[in-house]
């Protein structure tokens, strides 16, 4: 069995995208929505898969540390890099890569979520799905391999087992 809770988490940044054919060239901004998926095997005694609070805490608390009212930018981007940082004050993450709806998402569903669940107490969370949307109408989603993640948990436990 799986159950998945979804917590969305809002968030207004700038970015552009290096090369762009077109507008996107150009320093710009959006008020992106993030949906963090996060799967587990079993329910606590409460019958939570985890608490929405600690889902909060964890992950709005990292949005809002490190992107929210900031700069995104590809870290190859030295143009934009330097012209931001002559802004005082200023906030710039730095991302290996442009930063495309699709990834963002694959950097929160690859790099973030798996350091932030694993915060989390006891349970086999997974981040399993990060969507972002960048408008109203367009989104970007990537989805974690879950039949690797439980196969892999069910081979920790024969490991387990085996070393009993
Ligand atoms: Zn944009």
């Amino acid at each position: 069995m799986s159950i998945t809770i979804m917590r969305k988490v809002a968030f207004c940044a700038g970015h552009r995208l290096l090369n762009h054919e077109g507008k996107c060239a150009n320093l710009h901004g959006h008020n992106y929505l993030v949906e963090f998926h996060i799967t587990g095997n079993e329910v606590d005694d409460l019958g939570r898969v985890v608490d929405f609070a600690d889902v909060k805490r964890l992950f709005k608390g990292w949005i809002d540390d490190h992107w929210d009212h900031g700069m995104i930018l590809w870290d190859a981007d030295e143009n934009a890099l330097a012209a931001v940082e002559q802004v005082r004050p200023n906030k710039i993450y730095r991302l290996p890569y442009n930063p495309t709806a699709e990834n963002l998402a694959r950097y929160l569903l690859t790099k973030i979520g798996p350091q932030l669940v694993s915060t989390i107490r006891g349970y086999d969370l997974i981040v399993s799905k990060v969507v972002v949307w960048e408008t109203d109408n367009a989104f970007a989603e990537v989805t974690a391999d879950i039949s690797q993640h439980q196969s892999d948990a069910m081979l920790n436990q024969v490991n387990g087992y085996k070393r009993d």
